[in-house]
C-alpha cells in the first residue's frame, strides 16, 4: 500500500483505536506528518488528502520546501521535531508554529530573545532524554525542573514534554516514565511514539504523535 491517502487514513484509524483501547475516546490526539527528507511532490498528496500537522528535523530544510507548500495551504501547522541550534533561533520561531526540542538553558536565553523580538510566542516542548544516552538530544531527567524555571522565567510558553527512546528496547517503560514527568510537572502536552510505537505511546498518555515512514515510506 504506497497511496498516500491510504497509509494516512490506515495511521488515522490506528490512532483511534488505540485511543479507544486506552480509554481516551473523544480525547485528540495530534498526528505530526514527519516530512523530513521527502520533497514537495510526495507531500503534496497528504496535503490534498487531508492533512494540516507536518513536522520537520532541520530548520533550513524547512525553509527551503514549506513556504511554497504553505502559500497554497495557508492552514499548515508546522512543527520542529530537530535539534535547535541556538543561532538558528530567530528562523525557526519565523518559520515553525511550535517547537519540539528545547533542550537547554542557552536555547531557552536564544528562544526567548527571537520570540521577543518576533513578538510571536511559539509553544514549546522540553525534550528529555529519558534513556540518558550519550549523544543523544534532550535534558538530563534531573536537569528538568531547573530548566522549566528557566523557561517559565523567560514567558517561553512550554505546553509539555518530549522524547525519543533508545532504539532496539521496549520503548513503553520510557513513555510511562515521560507522562509522569509531564504529570509532576503539571504539563499537558506528551509528544511521543513514532511509526513502529505510536499506539504504544497513545496508551500511555501522548498527545503528540511524530510519524514519518509509516505515512511516506521509508526515507531513502
Ligand atoms: C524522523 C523522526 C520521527 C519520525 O520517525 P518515523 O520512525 O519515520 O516515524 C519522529 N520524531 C523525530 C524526532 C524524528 O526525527
Amino acid at each position: 500500500m504506497t497511496d498516500p491517502a491510504a497509509l494516512l487514513s490506515e495511521v488515522q484509524s490506528r490512532i483511534v483505536q488505540a485511543t479507544k483501547v486506552a480509554g481516551r475516546q473523544g480525547e485528540e490526539i495530534a498526528l505530526i506528518a514527519v516530512s523530513k527528507t521527502h520533497p514537495a511532490e510526495r507531500i503534496a498528496p497528504l496535503i490534498a488528502a487531508g492533512q494540516r500537522l507536518f513536522g520537520e528535523n532541520r530548520v533550513q530544510e524547512a525553509a527551503e520546501k514549506w513556504p511554497a507548500l504553505r502559500e497554497a495551504n495557508p492552514d499548515i501547522q508546522l512543527h520542529l521535531v530537530g535539534q535547535l541550534q541556538s543561532n538558528k533561533a530567530e528562523e525557526a520561531v519565523a518559520l515553525f508554529d511550535c517547537i519540539h526540542s528545547l533542550d537547554r538553558p542557552s536555547l531557552v536565553t536564544a528562544l526567548t530573545k527571537a520570540m521577543d523580538k518576533a513578538d510571536r510566542r511559539v509553544p514549546c516542548f522540553i525534550q528529555v532524554n529519558i534513556g540518558a544516552e550519550e549523544q543523544k538530544g534532550g535534558c538530563a531527567i534531573v536537569d528538568l525542573p531547573g530548566l522549566l524555571a528557566e523557561a517559565r522565567a523567560g514567558e517561553l510558553p512550554v505546553i509539555g514534554l518530549m522524547c525519543v527512546p533508545p532504539l532496539g528496547i521496549e520503548p513503553a517503560p520510557f513513555f510511562a516514565l515521560l507522562d509522569k514527568l509531564a504529570a509532576d510537572h503539571g504539563l499537558p502536552g506528551r509528544s511521543m511514539g513514532m511509526s513502529d510505537d505510536f499506539a504504544t505511546a497513545i496508551m500511555l498518555g501522548a498527545t503528540h504523535v511524530r510519524v514519518g515512514s509509516a505515512l511516506f515510506g521509508a526515507r531513502g
